[in-house]
């Protein structure tokens, strides 16, 4: 749009009222209620709604779990397609869990969104207008905005590269949103090429790799993807990465009752990661309807969690949020808010 005002005589100083009026506050450029200067202004009126499109999604539904601290809301795209945002509140701050496509082709088995299949990427600007309402919502309750990003949503965001990083660049740019790049983590099921771009880029987010299993057999039976690229090639990938960029690769693990949550599995993991630098985020699976897996429960998860520690990786079992709302990990699908009202 910069470019284009510029084109048309308007003075390319401006472009920065126009960013502010985009990305800074909760006003709604598509009404031209910003004050913006009278050039930018004459350009909006005759272009909006014609070539240029600004645009929000509407929220479909919006429904909050019983503790209070997540908010999930369905958001309706241009096109009709439905997407989920989550909103965890932590004390002190915010952390929104972005999706980055419509449905997701990788198939994951105990997956919402990989049980609905792939439907489209999302645009550079539906990822980021996620924020905008979210930061919207936060600011009609009286809260802070948000503080910290995960692209763990509806869909693989390295299957998305180009308008993932697009929307992470506008995201963190001081003039607008401004979150820092340290709080915003990528999420991967192990698409390697994109695992290695993304350290190739020096893209300076934090990357995350769902993990779940320690031996391809296993891992395939729950991360389909993984017959394209085998542990062996994804953990050489992520070592490559974490060499490049001297930064470590935070790995996910999901815990399924009786599947992947033995000491033996904790102390593969422990001898898969040795030596990277690497942090494993342990969560006790979320139940869905595709899938008949149960959660490991908290005693043999923390027992899990106790080996990985006590081989010197640093360890989390994360706390599972929203599942009365189907907001956890995993749980995210087109119209999933709206069938729990
Ligand atoms: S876990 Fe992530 S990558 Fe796997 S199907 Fe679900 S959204 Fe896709």
């Amino acid at each position: 749009m910069a470019k284009r005002i510029e084109e048309d005589g308007v003075p390319p100083v401006h472009s920065k009222a126009l960013w502010r009026a985009l990305y800074r506050g909760n006003s709604d450029i598509s009404k031209r209620s910003e004050n913006l200067p009278p050039p930018v202004d004459r350009w909006l009126g005759s272009h909006l709604g014609r070539d240029v499109l600004v645009e929000a999604p509407s929220i479909a539904a919006d429904v909050k779990s019983n503790d209070g601290h997540t908010r999930k809301v369905l958001l309706r795209l241009f096109d009709g397609s439905e997407i989920e945002t989550v909103i965890m509140g932590y004390p002190g701050r915010y952390t929104a869990c972005l999706s980055t496509q419509v449905g997701c082709a990788m198939g994951c088995v105990f997956c919402a969104t990989g049980q609905m299949g792939f439907v489209r990427q999302l645009r550079p600007g539906e990822i980021v207008s996620q924020i905008l309402v979210a930061n919207r919502l936060l600011a009609e309750s009286g809260l802070n905005p948000l503080r910290n990003i995960v692209l763990m949503g509806m869909g693989e965001p390295l299957h998305n590269y180009e308008n993932v990083m697009r929307a992470m660049r506008i995201v963190s740019d001081r003039r607008g949103i401004g979150i820092a790049e340290s709080r915003i983590t990528v999420s991967t099921v192990g698409v390697v090429p994109a695992i290695d771009r993304f350290a190739d880029d020096r893209q300076p987010y934090n990357l995350a790799v769902s993990l779940h299993a320690t031996n391809d057999s296993e891992r395939s039976a729950l991360v389909p993807v993984n017959s394209r690229w085998p542990l062996a090639d994804l953990m050489a990938a992520c070592r490559r990465y974490s060499e490049a960029t001297g930064r470590r690769v935070l790995f996910g693990w999901t815990l399924i009752d009786g599947k992947n949550d033995t000491p033996e599995h904790a102390k593969e993991v422990a001898s898969l990661l040795k030596g990277m630098k690497a942090h494993v985020n342990l969560i006790r699976l979320n139940p869905t309807h595709g899938y008949e897996g149960r959660p490991t429960d908290t005693a043999a998860a923390d027992r899990f969690s106790e080996i990985i520690q006590a081989s010197g990786l640093p360890c989390t079992l994360r706390q599972r949020r929203g599942i009365d709302v189907a907001a956890g990990c995993g749980q995210l699908r087109a119209g999933g808010a709206r069938l729990l009202e």
